[in-house]
């Protein structure tokens, strides 16, 4: 039997591997370079760990269970990273724009630098604030 052939019986019925799992062997790897590089001891252990853990989903029987887990860490990793482009976008438009917060919603306001003193009407609430620009 060929060895594809094995792994694919093997696999049979089992969750095999997703985001969460190529995450979490990220994860572990940077773990076990850590502990090599800074000799951090903790990190060895917590690395195995995790790698074992990502080993344990991928095996297992609990299909519907393994899918949650990945749908509930997607939707953290895609607001963690929608977070991290509109603070990269923030910092990109910080020369030609100035941020402010609506101090009545907090609502976020970008309005062009260097025009003074200048009244903001916030867009969500309709609130009018003066700020220099
Ligand atoms: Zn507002």
């Amino acid at each position: 039997m060929k060895f594809r052939d094995r792994v694919a019986r093997a696999m049979y019925g089992r969750y095999g591997n997703d985001q969460l799992n190529k995450g979490m062997l990220v994860i572990s790897i940077l773990c076990l370079l850590l502990s090599s590089f800074a000799r951090i001891r903790i990190f060895y252990g917590l690395g195995l760990v995790v790698l074992l853990l990502a080993y344990v989903r991928m095996f297992s029987k609990n299909i519907p269970k393994r899918y949650q887990e990945n749908q509930k860490y997607l939707s953290i990793q895609n607001s963690v990273v929608g977070w991290l482009k509109l603070k990269q976008l923030h910092a990109k438009q910080r020369k030609m724009y100035r941020f402010y917060a609506c101090p009545t919603c907090g609502q976020k306001v970008r309005v062009p630098k260097g025009k003074g003193k200048i009244e903001i009407t916030c867009p969500q609430c309709r609130q009018a604030f003066v700020k220099r620009s």
